[in-house]
């Protein structure tokens, strides 16, 4: 598996702007954020092989450096439960792509786990130019999207910081457990804010870091699609 350097600079010397999702959860894990296991699959017959190995169900998602926003053309299929739904959703994600963006370069389709629902968080991280990288917390969906229910911190943060940003959002009730939720694994969320804060503070090379859903369970917590733009 590459380094973070390599994976820097591989992105550089092909002047991409943003990493790939497999590239971009690679990092996060050498930081020891939690992201879903994935493989990338180049044909269907691998998909297959991958889903079975990762266990059902699964979610496919194109892979391509012309392709940032990947639902946006139909990049994304979530829930497969069997060999042949993987196998449909290939194809669909497939023909998909060539016709919202026919010029996009395929790199393959990632295969990965399927992150059972739970309550959603955004973890962001977007340069000052003045003060330097800023790390945002927030509850996801409507809470960001609609009523802008964020908050801020300077990086590096330290733990009572990012606490002091989880207890702070309008919408910190919705963690400790509502209706039928469960409450939130707090200590979960505290480490993927300290460990962003490293993460973007040692890499100055990132513009921009997007951690978007995190699914926040009892016990832990998993990102589903991580996205980093780069300088
Ligand atoms: P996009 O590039 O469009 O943001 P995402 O990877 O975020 O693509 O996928 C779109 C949506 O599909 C996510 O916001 C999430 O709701 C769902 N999704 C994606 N991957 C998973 C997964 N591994 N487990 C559960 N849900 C997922
Ligand atoms: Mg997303």
């Amino acid at each position: 598996m590459s380094t973070v350097s390599e994976i820097f600079n591989d992105a550089r010397k092909e002047r991409r702007k943003f990493l790939l999702e497999p590239e971009a959860k690679t990092i996060c894990r050498k930081y020891k954020i939690p992201v879903t296991n994935f493989e990338i699959a180049e044909n269907e017959t691998e998909a297959v092989k991958f889903a079975e190995e990762i266990g059902y169900p699964v979610v496919l998602k194109i892979v391509s450096p012309d392709v940032i926003h990947k639902s946006d053309v139909g990049g994304v299929v979530i829930n497969l439960k069997d060999a042949k739904a993987v196998q449909n959703a290939y194809k669909q994600i497939m023909d998909n792509v060539k016709e919202h963006k026919p010029s996009a370069k395929i790199i393959g389709i990632l295969v990965q786990e399927m992150a059972p629902p739970s309550t959603e968080v955004i973890v962001g991280a977007t340069k000052d130019p003045q003060f330097g990288p800023a790390i945002m917390f927030g509850l996801g969906g409507i809470f960001v999207e609609v009523l802008k229910d964020v908050t801020f911190r300077i990086a590096p943060i330290t733990e009572d910081e990012a606490r002091e940003m989880i207890t702070e959002v309008r919408a910190y009730p919705l963690l400790k457990g509502y209706r039928n939720m469960p409450p939130a694994d707090i200590d979960a969320i505290v480490k993927i804010l300290l460990n962003t804060s490293r993460l973007v503070t040692e890499h100055e090379e990132i513009k921009e870091l997007d951690l978007n859903p995190i699914m926040v369970y009892e016990k832990g917590a998993k990102t589903v699609d991580a996205r980093i733009i780069l300088e």
